[in-house]
């Protein structure tokens, strides 16, 4: 048996559903990669031989491989990011779209991101994935809708970007099949057939879906939006998903020019619309989910679907303020995502608690937005939203993946509670993460699953220089 014992945390944050304390410290056994024990404040582990009082550093001692003394660190369940498109890592910060709102952004950029490569995509998803975990991500899902000729490839690619980083990943089999011809906004080019779209849906979730508790991989199913596929499209793969019994998602009512343009092509609202597809149903997560009404949100929420929401993407691209609170009320769950990083343009998911707390406290006001209930949505939240319950809070029996984030800095100089610190103060970066039991970052820095460094310096030469080459053509 392999044991870690976190030493004497400053403050835990154990997550929704949980009346537990661990002031005195988790265990996690590595082999098995969960929570073992929850050390209530001034005792021992039961689980172990007693440890002197002086073992407060690594290395061997009791029944313990590693005890780390963590009274600097806030620790959090492993962050989880429910909406993001890696490769736009690749045109962060672009001027020619750097103050459009979502139509006039998507139709300058897709032309560049159809120039797309494998060698840029693995780049890309190295780089939004070393980023998030950097953060305290453990968690992140792709939507992954670009397969321009050369591009059948890409969840593969992204699969192994996952392994080789050693994260979590909920990667989304995307697609495009209305091109600006048929009357939808992606160019023709960018679209498939919905016979390739469904056969590799399908190759995929059979290959690397993985199924249960401590599951590494996983595949979903996401048409882009109401506005680049075909109602057909969406239909039969809400069909597959369930078939395959896999999750589903896309974004939705994000903007008021996508509400249009339902009204105008299908003749509905976003809602009604989604019901027509047979999409409304707990296997559905949506990204943004900004324009419901109060139907709409009761409606969403007696069907169990989930939303990612996505504040700094909204406020980039001034779509509007998603209603959370209330979707959370009517019982949806809500996550968070930092969305692709064209729209964002950081990959920073700790960074994202912040601004969700900020933008609802706009239309909530304070007391109905706490620091606590945000943390919830980057953990428990963003868990429901991907249809899992092994991850997203700290308890016995869960997967040990955990967020240690140090207050030491300048920032939090000063700073009297964890917790609202945490949030308020504006953590950038974790100082340790850890998936599955496994310290995935130490002192800041990535560590691969290989258990090396990863070599950042490196990653970000050739990254630029992909980056550089896709906006000139
Ligand atoms: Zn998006």
């Amino acid at each position: 048996m392999s044991r870690i014992w976190l030493r004497n945390p400053k403050a835990v944050h154990l997550g929704r559903n949980t009346d537990a304390t661990a002031d005195g410290g988790i265990v996690i056994d590595t082999e098995t990669g969960t929570i073992v024990e929850l050390v209530p404040a001034g005792r021992e582990p039961v689980g172990g031989r007693p440890v002197d009082d002086g073992a407060s550093s690594s290395g061997p001692a009791g029944a313990f491989d590693e005890i780390i003394d963590v009274s600097d660190h806030v620790i959090t369940p492993g962050l989880i990011n429910t909406h993001h498109h890696f490769y736009q890592t690749l045109t962060r910060a672009w001027a020619p779209v750097a103050d459009f709102p979502l139509f006039g952004w998507l139709t300058n950029l897709y032309p560049v991101w159809a120039r797309l490569t494998p060698q840029a995509l693995e780049l890309a998803t190295t780089v939004a994935l070393a980023e998030l975990l950097e953060s305290g991500c453990t968690t992140a899902a792709d939507h992954h809708y670009l397969f321009p000729t050369g591009m059948d490839d890409a969840i593969d690619i992204e699969v192994e970007a996952v392994r080789r980083l050693g994260m979590r990943a909920m990667l989304t089999r995307g697609s495009m099949s209305l091109g600006e011809e048929d009357g939808g906004l992606p160019p023709q080019r960018t679209v498939q057939d919905p016979e390739v779209i469904l056969a590799d849906s399908r190759r995929l979730v059979e290959t690397y879906h993985e199924r249960g508790a401590g599951a590494q991989v996983q595949i979903g199913l996401a048409p882009c939006s109401p506005f680049s596929v075909t109602t057909e499209l969406m239909r039969e793969s809400a069909a597959l998903a369930a078939d395959l019994d896999v999750r589903l998602h896309t974004h939705l009512a994000e903007t008021l020019d996508e509400e249009d343009f339902c009204r105008e092509r299908f003749g509905l609202r976003t809602v009604d619309y989604l019901d027509s597809v047979g999409w409304l149903g707990d296997r559905t997560w949506l990204a943004h989910g900004i324009h419901f009404d109060d139907e709409e949100i009761a409606r969403l929420g007696a069907a169990g679907v989930s939303v990612a929401h996505c504040p700094t993407s909204n406020m980039r691209l001034a779509s509007g303020i998603a209603r959370a609170v209330e979707l959370e009320d009517a019982g949806v769950h809500v996550g968070l995502g930092v969305d692709g990083s064209a729209s964002n343009d950081a990959s920073n998911l700790i960074r994202e608690v912040r601004q969700a707390l900020y933008l609802q406290r706009l239309r909530y006001g304070a007391e109905a937005v706490t620091c606590e209930r945000v943390l919830d949505w980057a953990t428990a939240g963003s868990a429901a939203a991907l249809g899992r319950d092994d991850i997203g809070t700290i308890a016995v029996g869960r997967q040990a993946d955990l967020a240690l984030f140090r207050l030491d800095g300048l920032a939090f100089s000063g700073s009297h509670d964890p917790i609202p610190a945490l949030v308020l103060c504006g953590a950038e970066k974790a100082d340790r993460v850890m998936v599955g039991g496994q310290w995935r970052v130490i002192d800041g820095h990535a560590i691969g699953a290989d258990g090396q460094a990863l070599d950042k310096e490196a990653l970000i030469a050739a990254h630029r220089e992909e980056a550089r080459r896709l906006v000139s053509g």
